[in-house]
């Protein structure tokens, strides 16, 4: 018998397994090349070859013992420091490896931040539209995940009226995404310092202070001249989640790591329990051969051109056909209003021209819809033509 825990997720598990099968499928029947396919955050750019050349020469070079074997649960200090430096060069920062701790992805660096952090029933909030595993994350620890409502007025930046209404004696964090999935709006440093006063003047009124937990897998995936502030300059108790999965395209490897500054609330016992947490939460330390070859690759940068010129490309063009798309300021994801109320309903239609893409409700927000540009080039021109079909179907 499954616990009952479990039950909600299977049932949203066959919705994505849906969605899955239906891209595979459409594939078969009218060939991959005339399936476009936007549903999935899988990048499509390759991985510098120096991560391969790092982990060529590491099998060949290092000490076999050392490549495979355990090391502290915080991961390589070495690793650690060749992070801390690099942070600390990016944004005048004063780590080192205590403060660095490496993860099984954000995914994991999230998980071991909350489960460090939450008591049962402990809220954690974050802004609509969000992804979605964030419910997941905080219900692992039997907390309460507390939603802010979406805020197209402005942009979907935070809307930190709403947020200074729910914030209370039990919350614990809010979660930062940003750039974000899936609007790829980035939010900037003046909207993140009002967001700092508010929890600053809140966390004083309620008698705790209250984490930001900056959620960072897009950190290096920005365009044009928009800036991701790096919140800890900005709010102490910030915790930093980063991943390499999306910035080398290693989402499969694994390897990601926290920052835990020093400046933030009792940092010396929460880097001592995250530790311990990164042990017991099941994953023990990052994959080893990921951290040395990310200690050699540590400078190294992400193809953002390609993704910036696909963005570009299927902003302008669905502009053009009358769709009303957010214009993307960073990671790859398109954020469209879906003409018709029920964002559902145009989803299905798209698929008439194998085009798939994710509804906003799976993100909280509902009457838009998600297309991820981590895709060839060639996709997005090939599917211009289709998109246009679609457009007649509504202006
Ligand atoms: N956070 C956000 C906003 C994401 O979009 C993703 C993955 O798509 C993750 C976390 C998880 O990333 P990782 O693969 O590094 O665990």
């Amino acid at each position: 018998m499954i616990a009952d825990k479990m039950r909600p997720f299977l049932e949203r598990n066959s919705a994505i397994r849906q969605m899955f099968e239906e891209g595979l499928r459409l594939a078969q029947e009218y060939g991959a090349e005339n399936v476009f396919d936007f549903s999935i955050g899988n990048p499509n750019v390759p991985a510098p070859d120096s991560v391969k050349e790092a982990m060529i020469d590491i099998l060949n070079n290092e000490n076999p013992v050392k490549v495979h074997g355990y090391m502290s649960n915080a991961g390589f200090p070495s690793t650690r420091k060749a992070i801390a430096d690099n942070l600390n060069r990016r944004f005048g920062t004063s780590y080192t490896e205590k403060n660095i701790i490496m993860t099984v992805g954000a995914a994991s660096a999230m998980n071991i931040l909350l489960k460090t952090m939450l008591n049962p029933g402990d809220e954690v909030i974050c802004f609509a539209p969000y992804f979605f595993e964030y419910g997941s994350y905080v219900g692992n620890y039997d907390g309460v995940l507390t939603v802010i409502s979406a805020n197209p007025e402005e942009g979907f930046i935070p809307k930190l009226s709403e947020l200074e209404e729910k914030i209370n004696k039990k919350t614990k964090a809010v979660i930062i995404n940003n750039p974000n999935n899936p609007t790829g709006v980035v939010y900037s440093e003046e909207v993140l310092e009002k967001l700092a006063k508010v929890l600053e003047r809140k966390g004083k009124e309620i008698g705790h202070p209250i984490y930001i937990i900056s959620d960072e897998p897009y950190r290096e995936l920005v365009y044009g001249d928009a800036v991701v502030p790096f919140i800890p300059k900005l709010y102490k108790n910030t915790l930093v989640g980063y991943s390499y999965s999306k910035s080398l395209s290693l989402p499969g490897e694994r390897i990601g790591y926290v920052v835990i500054p020093d400046e933030s609330d009792n940092a010396d016992e929460f880097i001592a329990a995250a530790t311990i947490a990164n042990r017991i939460s099941g994953s023990v330390n990052a994959p080893s051969l990921m951290q040395l070859a990310i200690e050699r690759c540590v400078d190294e940068k992400c193809n953002v051109e390609y993704y910036e010129r696909n963005g570009k490309r299927l902003y302008e063009a669905l502009s053009d056909m009358g769709f009303s798309c957010l214009e993307p300021q960073g990671a790859f994801y398109l954020w469209m209003k879906s003409p018709v109320d029920d964002e559902r309903e145009f989803v299905n239609a798209a698929k008439k021209y194998n085009i798939l893409m994710v509804p906003g409700s799976s993100f909280a927000g509902p009457g838009h819809v998600r297309l991820s540009y981590c895709v060839s080039y060639e996709q997005i021109e090939r599917s211009i033509p289709k998109f246009a079909e679609l457009a007649k179907e509504y202006f």
